[in-house]
């Protein structure tokens, strides 16, 4: 990406609404454009930082058998009314609309119902389980407070994983099969050492569901851990009768802010039953389907992730979700003609600040974006042949020769 070609700008201030961090960040430095309150655009950098989030979640999901489709967005109010949620308050609210041929549609807050009376169309024996199923899909929730940018949405990218078995011995071995897909996505996207297994109410025949949260000081949520963090609880968990069942009690529990960053629910019969998903077992017998559902917030983790990242010049991101690897400056003539050479054909990984702009305001800008390595080069660093290559995470620079700089980056 060129930036003087490119239509993004960077800003110097945030809009005066945007009060968190993430939000403030990502729109100053070109991420994302605010439509309104939890409500924001991708714009081309911020649409590779998703893009490669939802790389890292496809490729651990397909690992373990998971296929990718894409549900719809407009929702007939048929199977949410069987499983009461039409009207419910478990859903964070709807938003609805109207038919021009009358009758209401919701646009989706999330999607078993839809994805449980689909599967009514092609599980009916038991030759047809397991069944897994995920996509990248924008939900819409009308969420009372949208004050935490990209990280409470009103409009959000989420991935939503749907597991259909026979048994409950195959639910809870693909269970575990999907946390441990979990620990490696988190792991790939930078966030491994600070993201945490953790107990949360909302089991339907298991007492816990599990939530993955990523500690951070501005998060929504409140959890407990212990010492070395082998048993984190969400704050609507944290008693004592739960304690005991973990084998906790009497351990010290230390409290701190956290942010949600997927979930997972075994919901054995919450759906199958009430749309009467069945299949047909060996002895032709109808036995309801078992299910579990698996979330991740894919804008919420670019949210957490700037979060948790950003310093005081910006944003900083992890190499593997990074929009590109290389932020190139050329200064002075000779610095310009070098570094086109060295875009070109490497334009998939390099942003080329090729502006006609004082070099402070692109180092500025360079410590906005937050990209893993600056690459000066100019008529000074030509002068001895070099480069100037500076990392954005710790400050380092180095020199390198440009030959080296040619071959190995
Ligand atoms: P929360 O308690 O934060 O509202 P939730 O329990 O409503 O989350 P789910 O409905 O299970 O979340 O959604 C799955 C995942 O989607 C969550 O783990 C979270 O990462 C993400 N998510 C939920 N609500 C939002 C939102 N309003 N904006 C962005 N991401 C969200
Ligand atoms: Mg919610």
């Amino acid at each position: 990406m060129r930036l003087s070609k490119t239509f993004i700008k960077t800003l110097r201030e945030a809009p005066k609404d945007e009060t968190a961090k993430n939000g403030a960040y990502l729109i100053r430095a070109g991420y994302v454009h605010k439509e309104m309150a939890g409500v924001y655009d991708y714009l081309p950098l911020g649409l590779r930082v998703i893009d490669n989030i939802k790389t890292i979640i496809r490729e651990e999901l397909n690992k373990i058998g998971c296929e990718e489709l894409s549900l719809t967005t407009l929702q007939n109010p048929e199977p949410w009314e069987k499983s009461g949620r039409f009207e419910d308050q478990e859903v964070d609210i709807w938003f609805k609309t109207e038919l021009s041929s009358g009758g209401l549609v919701g646009l989706a807050p999330t999607h078993e119902e839809p994805v449980t009376n689909l599967m009514r169309s092609y599980i009916s024996s038991y030759k047809d389980l397991p069944v897994k199923v995920y996509q990248f899909q924008t939900k819409f929730r009308n969420e009372l407070r949208a004050k935490s940018g990209l990280m409470r949405g009103r409009e959000f990218l989420m991935k939503d994983l749907y597991s259909f078995h026979r048994t409950e011995e195959d639910l809870d071995a693909f269970y575990a099969e999907v946390e441990e897909a979990y620990r490696r996505i988190f792991e790939r996207l930078g966030i491994g050492e600070v993201t945490f297994e953790t107990f949360a109410s909302g089991g339907i025949f298991t007492k816990y569901s599990h939530e993955f949260q990523t500690f951070l000081p501005v998060g929504e949520d409140t959890v407990y851990y212990n010492h070395d963090k082998s048993v984190v609880l969400n704050k609507e968990v944290y008693n004592d009768e739960v304690l005991k069942d973990l084998g906790a009690t009497g351990e010290k529990f230390e409290e701190t802010n956290a942010a949600e960053v997927g979930n997972i629910f075994k919901l054995k019969f919450k759906y199958s039953e009430p749309l009467e998903l069945k299949y047909i077992d060996e002895n032709n017998e109808q036995e309801l389907v078992y299910m579990g559902c698996y979330g991740i917030g894919v804008s919420r983790l670019m949210g957490v992730i700037a979060e948790k990242f950003a310093d005081d010049k910006g944003l900083v991101w992890p190499d593997t979700i990074a929009p590109y690897k290389y932020h190139l400056i050329g200064i002075g003539d000779k610095g310009m003609a070098e570094a086109e050479k060295f875009y070109t054909g490497r334009e998939d990984v390099v942003l080329f600040d090729d502006r006609d702009k004082r070099p402070g305001e692109k180092f500025a800008d360079a410590e906005l974006m937050g990209l893993p390595l600056r690459i000066v080069i100019s008529d000074r660093t030509l002068a001895d042949n070099t480069a100037e290559i500076t990392d954005r995470k710790t400050g380092k620079n180095w020199s390198v020769n440009l030959e080296e700089l040619f071959e190995k980056f």
